[in-house]
């Protein structure tokens, strides 16, 4: 059993901020960042590609209202909506969750995008495009 899911059935202690029937959200132990947040659906996802549209809606409507009392309470300067899905990306608990992580100028949070445009000419973005095009089903 995942350590979220401990979490929701309460046999691990956690910071919990709110709570209904589909989603759950506490306080992320490590504190990347004063007030990092975790958004959880109750039911056993995974990762984004087994969520539900209902539970995905729901979800995101939450994470929406704690971004705004985390802003309203603490005044962050920006803040980071994260995902990871499987372990390349940095997944370590396999149990679907995003991280709502305030940013304070300063602090030592980061995400690294590289600028790899030049490697792609018209044509690779247009093939990129299309191919997930026809995988939308
Ligand atoms: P991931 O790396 O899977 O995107 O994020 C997992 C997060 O779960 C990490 O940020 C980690 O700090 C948090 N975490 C792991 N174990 C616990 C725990 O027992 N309690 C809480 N509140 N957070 C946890």
């Amino acid at each position: 059993m995942s350590v979220f899911k401990k979490i929701i059935n309460r046999e691990i202690e956690s910071n919990i901020v709110y709570e209904d029937d589909l989603v759950i959200a506490f306080l992320d132990i490590s504190q990347a960042t004063k007030a990092h947040t975790l958004v959880v659906p109750k039911k056993d996802y995974q990762n984004i590609y087994q969520l539900d549209e209902k539970t995905a809606g729901h979800l995101f409507k939450v994470v929406v209202k704690i971004s705004q009392a985390i802003k309203k309470a603490f005044q962050p300067d920006g803040l980071n909506i994260v995902n990871n899905n499987g372990a390349v990306a940095g997944q370590s608990v396999f149990h679907y969750h995003i991280h709502i992580i305030p940013r304070y100028k300063g602090d030592d949070f980061s995400i690294k995008y590289v600028n790899h445009s030049q490697d792609y000419s018209k044509e690779d973005f247009i093939k990129i495009k299309e191919t997930i095009i026809n995988s939308l089903s």
